[in-house]
This record gives C-alpha cells, structure tokens and sequence, in this order.
C-alpha cells in the first residue's frame, strides 16, 4: 500500500505540470488530419478489449494493446495516439486491479506514457517516418525504430519508476524481455494494418482488426486453461502434502502457507468454531509471517450467526466489507473471501483472505478454495485420530500420564542426546507411595484410584522444561530430569516428598455406606540416580534409582528418598 500522501500529490503536481502542456504542444507542432471517427471509435473499443484481456504466460502478465496503439500513431500521428492512449488509462483505472490508490496509479502510468510516446514518436521522425504516403521499405524501417524505441523507453521509465518506489522487481529483466519480444511480434501486424487502412480506410477493421482481436481472445483462453491446469496440479500437490502430513499443527500450517501459491492472498485466517459458538484463531498468515495470533484483524463472536455457513463469499471493496460488522480487517483491505470448512455436513469453521486490491478474488480463486478446504477438513481428521491413537499408546488410562511404554522410549532418545552431548547430563527420580495397599484395603479399590489421580496431578507440576513424568507401573512414577545434575534431582525429590507429607488427599469411601469425603494423609518414597555420575546405562538408570529407592528409602524406614551409591567392591584377597 501506499503509505505516503506526499508521494500522491508530487505525482498529481508533476502530472499537471507535465501532461496538458505536451499535450498542447503536440497539437500545437503536430495537428492531425482529418479522422476516421468510425475507424477510431472501433479501434479504441478494441484497445479497451486488449487492455482488460491480459494473460499470464511464465507468470508474467502479458498485454497486447500496444498493436493497435501503433496503428492510431501511423495513421494519425502523435497527438491522436496520446490522446487515445490517455482516454484509454482512463477507463482502465476502472477495470484493472492494482494495490494502489487509482489517482496515483492513473498520474504516474499518465505521465510514462507520455513521455513514452513523445520520445518514440521523436524515433520515428527522425529515422525519416511520416505520417503520410510513404515507401513500404521506408515506413516499414521508420516503423521498426518506432517500435522498438517504445518498448525501450517503456521499460526505461518503468525501471525508474520502481528505482524511485523502490519497488522490488525481481522479474524485471524478464518483464522487459518480454515487452520487446511482444512488441516485435505485433510490428509487422501493426504496419500491414496500417498499410491496408491506408488502401482501403476503415474496411480494414473488418479484415485485420477485428480477426486480430479474436486470435487475442482465443490465447487468451489457452493462457487460461493453461493457468488452470497449473493451479489444479498445485492444488493436487497440496491435497498430497497435506494428507501425508500426521499432526494437526503440520497440516493447518501446510494449508495456510501453501494456499498463497494457488490463491494469492496478502492475509489468510482460520478460525475454528468451538461448541458452535465460539471463534479461535488456529493459524494466520499477515505479511508472509505465519503465527497463531493477528496482529491487524479482530473478531467478536457475534459474527458466527452472520456468515454464510454453506457457501464461499467474496467481499470486493471496502464498501462490501464494512457490511462485516464484527470481523474488524486493516483498514487497508479492500477484497475478502470468506469460505465455510465443513465437516460431515457440519460447520467446523471459516478460512478468511484478504488483500489489499479490490475485485481481487475471482471464481476460479473460490473454486479453488472450495477444493482445498475439502483436503483441509479430511486431512485434519485423520491427522486428529492418529494423534489420539499415539497418545492412547502412549498414556496410562488412568492417571494421563505417559506409561512405561512412553518411558523406555523417551529414555532411549535422552540417553542418545546425552552420548551426542546434547545434554550434559541425565537423572531420574522413581516414587513409590508407601503402605498404598493399605489404602485399598481400608478404603476401596476406587479411591485407591483417586488418590493415584490426585498423586498424578502433584507431580504434574513438576513435568516442565523438557522433563518427563510417567506412571511406572502400580503405584510408581518416574520422572526423568535431563540437564540434571544427582544433587539438583536429590533436592527436587526431597521437595515433592515434603509436599506429599504436607498434603491431604481427598477421597469418598467406596467400601462404607458413608458418603462423606474424607481427608487421608500419605508418603512416598523416593530414588534418585543420574547419567554419568552412576552409570552411562539407560536400563541401569532405572534399576539404580529403583534400588536407591528400596535401600535408601523404603528400607530406611520410608518417607525418604534414597541416593544411589556404587556398591563397594570387595578387596582382593592375595
Ligand atoms: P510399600 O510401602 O512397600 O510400597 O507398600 P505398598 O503397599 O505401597 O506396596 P505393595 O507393592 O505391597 O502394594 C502396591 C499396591 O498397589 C498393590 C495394588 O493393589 C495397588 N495398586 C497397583 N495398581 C493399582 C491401581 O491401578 N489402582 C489401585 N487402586 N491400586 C493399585
Ligand atoms: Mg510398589
Ligand atoms: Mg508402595
């Protein structure tokens, strides 16, 4: 966007200054002679068509306008070719999407060719062209100079305009090449068309003209289909990317950031609908940054009722968009499509884009989206159940807590990160709640669970920093410390057994009539062993601290944690 107003007034000022005296001048120095209204009305309905009907070819977009331009220099000369020219940029200020404000865009693109045209024309005359009967020898050379002085300029004033927008044009080279090889093309026809209007007036619209323009449309329809096939084969692409893909994270970040190579966006949202009334944002994309919160767009959740729930919508202006009353955009946006994701007939949530030009969203770009949002929503559920499969394999049922499964695994990569000094160091802390069977005995098999639960909750505190807490087995717990060193893990295990000694557990007797909770004091005994300092094992980090636990803390009388200490090796007898 363009930010700075001062920029739009020299432009408009230089325009003024610039524009209507060469303009005067030209008339002045060069006044036409007397024209083919027909033939000019005809022709400037089929520049207008030219204009609106550009095409991508290598992602470039290509125009074939300057033919009949041509055509209105050669014929009539330089002051009817600017005004037609100029009468053109104006209408097409109407028809053609750009992000810049349509004043600025219309002074600036005014102004190039202008200067474009009276230079070329400057070409023209003085390699001998005159725009009266001539050799077809000489015309044809006065032509070429003409011609190609134009798209020299053209691409010279353009290079300027990015170097004074410090524009990034990183095709630039291309865009050129391009011009010139266009222009190159379109020479011949625009002389021979010259040349039979010359002979037969405005009959040679009917011959050259109009044919021309048919041929125009046809490529253009190719270039389309062409375009489409891309699009389709990218959006295929993404289809496969995103269902190879095994977590939802992946797959939302996938979506959002490789959408933009098939429907181009300057801002992409999904918000996801949570118990049908409620919006959050799982994913944005503004300035080519993905994250997961926006910094220029705003929602209120009154909007859920208000958006279409089965269909895609397309905002095109600024104008459209305010009817958006509780999705707050940028002020800068000027075009949003809006598209339902819907799972098993059912709403789930929106992808929301925006950019910055308006009319920017076409049908193909909603087809397009419709198809994707479908890969979308299927890949997000398969990605949701192998997620829930993984973690059911990996966690206790009971407590949520990863399981012994989960451990052995985990310790085997810890141990790897150690060996390749990832981590300096490794401990582990085992628990086991003393005289628990007691507690079911007393109380029941079922608030033997809850107290597992609760217990499972305390110690879930202490699962941060990389750390993993697991359920052992029973009434054992592990949690595994990496970057520990034995005297940090020691102290963290004397602080969890103060905190279970100080804590009273709740629990409603399953066994008695009582229905009453009641308060149940417990301990736990704890042991601690560490990489390197007693082994450099995985399978002896555990059976160490389990024996830790036995001698240092259940044998010693229990509530304590125990410390592994290398058995001393029996002397020698000589
Ligand atoms: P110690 O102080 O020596 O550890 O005594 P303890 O009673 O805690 O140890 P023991 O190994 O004798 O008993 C463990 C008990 O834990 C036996 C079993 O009934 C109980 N237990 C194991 N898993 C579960 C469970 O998932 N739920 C319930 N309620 N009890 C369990
Ligand atoms: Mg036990
Ligand atoms: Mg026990």
């Amino acid at each position: 966007m363009l930010k700075n107003p001062r920029k739009q007034w020299t432009a408009f000022l230089l325009w003024l200054l610039v524009v209507p005296t060469s303009l005067y001048l030209v008339y002045m120095m060069f006044p036409f002679k007397e024209i083919d209204m027909w033939f000019v009305l005809l022709n400037f309905i089929m520049l207008i068509i030219a204009m609106s009907s550009s095409f991508q070819i290598f992602s470039i977009s290509i125009s074939l306008e300057r033919w009949i331009i041509f055509v209105i220099f050669f014929q009539y000369g330089l002051f009817a070719e600017m005004v037609f020219m100029q009468l053109a940029l104006t209408i097409l200020q109407f028809v053609r999407k750009s992000s810049l404000p349509a004043f600025y865009r219309f002074t600036t693109n005014s102004l190039m060719f202008v200067i474009v045209s009276i230079v070329s024309a400057f070409f023209f005359y003085f390699a001998g062209g005159r725009i009266v009967e001539m050799s077809p020898w000489a015309f044809l050379i006065a032509a070429t100079v003409y011609a190609v002085s134009y798209s020299f300029i053209n691409s010279l004033v353009l290079y300027l305009i990015m170097k004074i927008e410090k524009a990034s044009f990183d095709n630039f080279k291309q865009v050129a090449l391009w011009d010139f090889a266009i222009t190159i093309v379109v020479l011949p026809l625009a002389v021979a068309y010259s040349l039979l209007t010359y002979k037969l007036g405005g009959f040679s619209v009917l011959l050259l003209g109009a044919p021309f323009l048919l041929v125009l449309l046809i490529i253009r329809r190719y270039a389309f289909s062409g375009e489409l096939n891309k699009k389709l084969s990218s959006a295929v692409e993404i289809g496969h990317e995103l269902t190879e893909s095994l977590s939802r994270d992946e797959v939302i970040k996938i979506f959002t950031e490789k959408i933009q190579g098939v429907v181009n966006y300057d801002q992409a949202y999904i918000l996801d609908i949570r118990n049908g009334n409620r919006f959050q944002m799982l994913a944005c994309s503004e300035a080519g940054t993905f994250s997961k919160e926006s910094q220029f767009f705003d929602f209120e959740n009154d909007a859920i009722p208000l958006l279409s729930p089965d269909k895609i919508k397309v905002y095109s202006s600024s104008k459209e968009i305010e009817k958006l009353e509780y999705l707050r955009f940028s002020i800068a946006v000027q075009s949003v499509m809006i598209a339902p994701i819907i799972r098993a007939g059912k709403l789930e949530g929106y992808l929301i884009m925006t950019s910055f030009r308006k009319n920017f969203f076409e049908d193909l770009d909603k087809k397009m989206v419709d198809l994707l949002t479908g890969y979308f929503e299927t890949s997000i559920v398969k990605a949701f159940h192998y997620e829930r499969t993984i973690e059911k394999s990996e966690k206790c049922g009971l407590t949520k807590l990863y399981n012994f499964r989960y451990l052995t695994k985990k310790l085997s990569d810890e141990l790897s990160l150690f060996h390749e000094q990832e981590i300096s160091s490794l401990s582990a802390i085992i628990l086991d709640i003393d005289h628990f069977k007691s507690i079911n005995d007393n109380y029941g098999h079922q608030s033997g669970n809850d107290i597992l639960c609760e217990f499972a909750q305390i110690l879930k505190k202490y699962e941060t920093d990389g750390r993993t807490l697991a359920r052992y087995g029973g009434e054992e717990f592990v949690l595994l410390l990496p970057d520990f060193l034995k005297e940090e893990a020691v102290s963290l295990a004397e602080r969890i057994r103060l905190e279970i000694e100080q804590h009273t557990f709740t629990i409603k007797p399953d066994l008695s009539d009582d229905i009453e909770s009641i308060g149940i004091k417990l301990t736990v005994s704890l042991g601690v062993s560490s990489i390197p300092e007693d082994t450099q094992s995985e399978s002896s980090l555990l059976r160490n601290a389990d024996r830790a636990l036995y001698i240092g803390g259940k044998q010693a009388g229990r509530n304590r944690v125990g410390v592994y200490e290398a058995e001393p090796t029996d002397p020698i007898e000589i």
